[in-house]
């Protein structure tokens, strides 16, 4: 059987000495797939075989994996693979949406739209990359069904207003009172995370908004990095989600102490 899907390519691994074998996410979920020879720069594979190249693939069907036979271009993607940082953060992409897609045909058409205009988003480099990552963490924790209601306080339900806390092992934010309350009494929570006022509201966009309605994202560096100390603990507490390529990302943005204060 030869089908055609559109998909964007999420893991590479090579096979052999020319075939590569590419894991590709597609609106109904992800599917692997042999492609014979494309390591041979001759190959009219060679160009589709790469992370996060997103295109319409033909692949024949037999019993067991499936082969590339054909593929058209829709983005290459390049700047993510020519620029270390962009790459870095692409890599890391790949492996959060690799977590929350299930096999074709019983993945969500919400997950690929996503991921797209999540790498479209990186790409176009129009701020920071480690903002590009914090919306794409806060919707991955909602794909999983991990993300709280950020605006509101997990024990009273009151909308939050000033001095919120984010309380790790009740996996969302708490009001003043309720974290005043906790402070007094003997059940005090030693891991509690004082956070900005803004920080419950832009976690809340992160996750509900769409990627095209989200528009340029400019956050104090303090209010940023506090955004992605919540994001990071509730994706490995609540989702599961500790990955190598994360490690990797954080050692990169210590190393070059990324700016992403982009004013006020
Ligand atoms: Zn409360």
């Amino acid at each position: 059987m030869l089908y055609n899907t559109e998909a964007i390519v999420i893991r590479t691994v090579s096979y052999g000495e020319s075939h590569v074998i590419v894991t590709l996410l597609t609106p109904q979920g992800t599917v692997a797939a042999m492609a014979r020879g494309a390591k041979r720069p001759q190959s009219r594979l060679a160009g589709g075989v790469q992370l996060c190249v997103h295109g319409i693939y033909t692949i024949s069907q037999g019993r067991g994996m499936g082969n590339l036979s054909q593929l058209e271009l829709v983005d290459a993607h390049r700047p993510l693979r020519e620029r270390i940082d962009l790459a870095a953060y692409a890599a890391y992409f790949c492996e959060l949406v690799a977590a929350c897609s299930e096999e074709r045909p019983g993945g969500s058409r919400v997950v690929f739209e996503w991921f797209r205009d999540a790498l479209a988003r990186l790409s176009r480099s129009s701020e920071p990359p480690a903002v590009v990552a914090r919306i794409w963490e806060a919707k991955v924790l909602r794909l999983i069904g991990a993300s709280p209601d950020w605006q509101h306080c997990v024990q009273c339900g009151a909308r939050l207003a000033s001095r919120p806390v984010y309380v790790p092992r009740l996996g969302g934010m708490v009001c003043g009172e309720c974290a005043a309350a906790a402070e007094q009494s003997r059940f005090g929570w030693t891991d509690a995370v004082r956070v900005a006022r803004a920080v419950p509201s832009v976690l809340y966009q992160f996750a509900a908004v769409p990627w095209e309605k989200i528009g340029a994202v400019q956050l104090r560096g303090e209010t940023l990095s506090q955004v992605a100390t919540v994001l990071r603990i509730q994706l490995r507490d609540f989702g599961g989600l500790s990955t190598k390529s994360r490690d990797f990302v954080d050692r990169m943005e210590a190393l070059f102490d990324i700016d992403t204060d982009g004013g006020s």
